[in-house]
């Protein structure tokens, strides 16, 4: 069986940053064809539950406090990354518009609800790795 990476909210874990979770019952039907690895980049970083939103301004990834947590938004990267390659994952689904994981749209750093084109940080180091990423919007061809 193939191996995806999928966020963990996506399954119904309590990981967002206000503690709640964005369970999809698309995609955990998806563990009948797929051997699923979870990740939450943010939490795998060292964040807590539930934690203050943050938003990627350029290279940085900045709470809505101001204070700066690059640091944990690269780490739970790249554990993401580590995870994908250990499995030989080609595929990822994750949460969209998150600053970690969202792929196309994501906040633009002034916490008004404002979308711009752009990737999260985990999307950012696994596309760079050749591994595909969908979203909860655009998953159905892998069904
Ligand atoms: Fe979900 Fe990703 Fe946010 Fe974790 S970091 S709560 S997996 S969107």
């Amino acid at each position: 069986m193939e191996t995806i990476i999928v966020s963990a909210c996506l399954l119904g874990c309590a990981c967002r940053y206000d503690g709640r979770g964005n369970y999809h019952e698309g995609i955990a039907q998806l563990r009948t064809k797929y051997n699923v690895v979870i990740v939450c980049p943010e939490v795998d970083g060292g964040l807590s539950i539930p934690r203050i939103a943050n938003e990627i301004v350029g290279d940085r990834v900045i709470n809505k406090i101001g204070e700066d947590k690059t640091e944990n938004f690269a780490k739970g990267a790249q554990i993401a990354l580590a995870q994908a390659q250990k499995h030989g994952a080609k595929i990822a689904i994750l949460k969209a518009k998150s600053p970690s994981c969202g792929s196309g749209k994501i906040y633009d750093g002034t916490f008004s609800g404002t979308l711009i084109d752009g990737d999260g940080y985990t999307t950012r180091l696994l596309k760079k790795h050749g591994i595909k990423v969908y979203n909860e919007t655009n998953f159905q061809e892998l069904l």
